[in-house]
């Protein structure tokens, strides 16, 4: 097996373990595998051992792969940076998520760009849980609002929500704030039926996060390694 493959079987196993612990199904939460800055090959190899679903931060770097890899052709391409207006257009046409949304305008560019031959792009409102001035997303108060507009836009599915929490050490901090994530979570799948993804959990925040309820982790180096050039300001 490649480095890569038993990477990946020890993530797998520390998500089920988690969830087994908590009283989970661990077939509830999506491994999302994160290969930004890693080679189309480190994403060959996750495929053979299994994974379909990727997420990439960076545009361009995250189109050429999909074009490069577009003979595998199950894979679920999650685009998860912060995405600028003018480069919507890229993400509508080539990824099947987005898990960045924090205003109406790029929804609705999102919306009016995905093409027909498409299904609708999944979208994610990313919230600023733990209210840091500098980090992307939106206010908590903000998303009854923002969610309504969105789901009346014709090429996307509100699929949920999305946070990157502050790094804590404190296992006990960590659940506060994922249970907050996990409140909003479920008050929007009351309102919406389409909702079923909470984009909640890093490598360091794992446990916190599936105990609190999260339906998709995101890991990237534990998979893949170490990267050599750091990740966005995400
Ligand atoms: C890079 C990144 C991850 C994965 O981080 P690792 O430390 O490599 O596990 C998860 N979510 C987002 C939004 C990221 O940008």
């Amino acid at each position: 097996m490649t480095s890569i493959s038993l990477n990946l079987r020890s993530v797998e196993q520390r998500i089920a373990g988690i969830a087994t612990q908590c009283g989970r199904a661990p077939q509830e939460i999506t491994l999302l595998a994160v290969s930004k800055t890693k080679p189309e090959s480190d994403i060959t190899a996750a495929y053979e051992a299994g994974q379909r679903c990727f997420g990439e931060n960076y545009v361009q770097e995250g189109v050429s792969k999909i074009a490069a890899l577009s003979h595998l052709a199950d894979i679920d391409w999650h685009f998860i940076g912060p995405l600028q207006s003018n480069k919507s257009r890229l993400v509508a046409e080539n990824f099947a998520w987005c898990h960045t949304i924090d205003r109406l305008k790029l929804a609705q560019r999102l919306s009016a760009q995905r093409p027909e031959h498409l299904p609708p792009l999944n979208v994610l409102i990313q919230i600023n849980i733990s209210d840091e001035s500098s980090k992307s997303g939106i206010r908590e108060e903000a998303l009854n609002a923002l969610a309504a507009e969105i789901s009346q836009l014709p090429r996307l599915t509100l699929r949920g929500i999305m946070a990157i929490p502050a790094p804590e050490p404190d296992h006990r901090q960590q659940l506060i704030v994922c249970q907050r994530m996990a409140a909003l979570y479920h008050s929007l799948a009351n309102d919406y039926p389409q909702v079923d993804t909470l984009s909640l959990g890093m490598s360091d925040d794992l446990d916190a996060a599936i105990t609190a309820g999260s339906t998709l982790v995101r890991v990237g180096s534990a998979i893949f390694g170490a990267r050599q050039y750091p990740s966005s300001s995400s």
